[in-house]
């Protein structure tokens, strides 16, 4: 058997200087896996990435969740890596799973955003791709499809191809850039849900057909079946008892007719495809999917890796917060339905028979609005500073069309009428066609006036133009790093604008209510790692010391391949 180089590090205990450099000063840690192997490689290695997970939840909240629970259940059978760290400033769902399926920052990767802007300066995905249509159950549909082109490195399930050529690869997610990473270029099957289709699709990039077993879960009479009945809160007294804000605090989103009160009736939203989203049914489609994958798609003779996104918790923070009743239920939800599937996985490959490697993407922070609720910040009371840097300042929202409107107005200030900013595609500022092509004094005169005026912003903490960003980036942890190592060579964008703790760009999902995500500081770049790999990892452990973020990927790779 080849010997990789982790696989050989391990065996040699010389792992820090034979594995790639970490691109982050957190501690070094022996790599990956914490016990010796005791036990045959798992057939199954399932990697769950729950997006908007922030390790400061986790941190304060599992405790409080049933022992019955998938947490729980995480938690007495594997390690807990309490604080994961990310080495890129931009903590948004696309720069996260790029960086964990590719143990690579979103400088090497060109993963810079979740959005980039397209001719007429609306955001589109990173991931969209005109060469390719996107493929529902009945084939080929004409729109424009995602693919993993813009993806500058090699991924997880890239590595896995390459080594088992025969294993078995699915990605399921509710956001193609939940699901494509985890997939890497030659998957069996990669997954997401469209909203506006009401339906799970794939693309041309990956398959010209949806796979059969998919349409029991991934059709849109399942995923109408889920809305059949309204969310209500699975346990009124504990959410009552946790929750920092009333039910109908102030700030929550109203998603098109979706409410900000419990219960939440799936007929009442203009949108029942984002609303599915925005509830715990969003995830439970995403299991049930990735269930019917075990039970249908694997190969006994294989193994098999299974990349699972699970994004309702994003959607329910960035609509009603991290405080919500809301998102308390959600967790609670999220925590049953993986209990569930736990036990799915134990009935079809034995409960050491599986392995699964969870984590986040990023972060979130606390709606504006509660700012004025009293305890509901409880670290600013605390005579210590805050262990994930929580704001205790004011919290405020940053519309990225108004910025781009307002920055356009001082272009034609500085340089005469003409368009000059095509849009904003959060954190970035794009330029024209015109205004790129602009002698380098007017080019000058028109970068001074942009800065200046993003600048002036209360929200702005930094303005970083990206074409002056170090050839190489320190390896250190200060904010200047952590933005060198977001911004790509050739991204495409002429500005990063870094919102101070506390400030952040609208997600656009109920525009001027909610929160978000995506400053460099510790609650939205700080996540938690469980890795339960019976045999592989040491059970009930709980490790506290920050681990880079390359972690997930070193784990999920010696599991499969090594
Ligand atoms: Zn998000």
């Amino acid at each position: 058997m080849r010997l990789s180089p982790i696989a050989l590090c391990l065996a040699l205990s010389a792992c820090a200087s034979a594995r790639p450099a970490a691109p982050t000063t957190s501690q070094p840690a022996p790599v990956t896996v914490n016990a010796p192997p005791t036990a045959a490689r798992p057939r199954v290695v399932v990697t769950l990435v729950v997006d908007q997970f922030a390790a400061w939840i986790a941190a304060e909240r599992l405790a409080a969740l049933p022992d019955t629970g998938g947490f729980a259940r995480l938690r007495r059978e594997g390690t807990w890596y309490t604080r994961m760290r990310y080495a890129h400033a931009a903590t948004d769902t696309a720069p996260g799973h790029s960086s964990l399926y590719t143990a690579a920052t979103p400088r090497e990767s060109g993963i810079l955003a979740n959005e980039v802007p397209d001719a007429r300066g609306q955001r589109v995905s990173i991931l969209r791709d005109e060469q390719t249509r996107t493929v529902g159950f009945d084939g080929p549909i004409d729109a424009a499809g995602s693919s993993i082109a813009r993806l500058r490195v090699p991924t997880l399930a890239d590595r896995v191809r390459e080594a088992v050529p025969g294993a078995v690869i699915v990605s399921v997610s509710l956001k193609d850039r939940g699901a494509i990473f985890g997939g890497g270029r030659h998957p069996d099957a990669v997954l997401w849900f469209d909203a506006v289709r009401d339906t799970f699709v794939t693309s041309t990039a990956f398959a010209n057909a949806m796979p059969a077993w998919a349409r029991a879960s991934g059709s849109t009479e399942a995923v109408r079946a889920l809305r059949a009945t309204p969310w209500t809160l699975s346990d009124e007294a504990w959410v009552r008892a946790h929750a920092a804000t009333p039910d109908a605090q102030p700030g929550e989103g109203d998603l098109e007719g979706w409410g900000t009160t419990f219960p939440h009736d799936f007929s009442r939203a203009r949108k029942p495809g984002s609303a599915l989203r925005a509830s715990p049914r969003g995830d439970m489609a995403v299991l049930a999917l990735a269930g019917d994958a075990v039970e249908h798609a694997r190969d006994p003779q294989r193994p098999m890796l299974l990349a699972i996104s699970l994004s309702s918790n994003d959607y329910v923070g960035h609509l009603f917060g991290p405080d919500s009743w809301e998102a308390w239920d959600q967790l609670r939800q999220l925590d049953a339905s993986l209990a569930r599937f736990f036990a799915r996985l134990d009935g079809l490959v034995g409960a050491d028979g599986w392995a699964v490697v969870l984590s986040a993407d990023h972060g979130i922070v606390s709606l504006p609005e509660v700012q004025t609720v009293a305890g509901a910040r409880p670290w600013c009371a605390s005579s210590t500073p805050d262990p994930w840097e929580r704001p205790c300042g004011p919290l405020s929202r940053l519309d990225p069309d108004a910025v781009a409107r307002d920055l356009q107005a001082a272009a034609v200030t500085a340089l005469g009428p003409g368009a000059w900013v095509l849009g904003v595609a959060d954190p970035y500022v794009y330029l024209t066609p015109a205004a790129l092509a602009l002698p380098a004094p007017r080019r000058r005169t028109l970068m001074d006036a942009l800065v200046r005026r993003a600048r002036a912003y209360p929200e702005t903490e930094r303005v970083v133009e990206t074409d002056a960003v170090a050839p190489s980036c320190a390896t250190d942890d200060t904010v200047e790093a952590l933005l060198c190592r977001s911004i790509p060579a050739e991204s495409g964008a002429s500005l990063y604008i870094q919102t101070r703790a506390g400030a952040f760009f609208d997600s656009g999902y109920a525009l001027g209510f909610g929160t978000s995500h995506g400053s460099p500081y510790l609650f939205d770049r700080t996540v938690p790692l469980f890795v339960r790999a019976p045999g592989h990892a040491e059970a009930g452990r709980v490790v506290d010391e920050p681990v880079p973020f390359t972690r997930f990927r070193e784990t999920a790779e010696r599991l499969v391949v090594e």
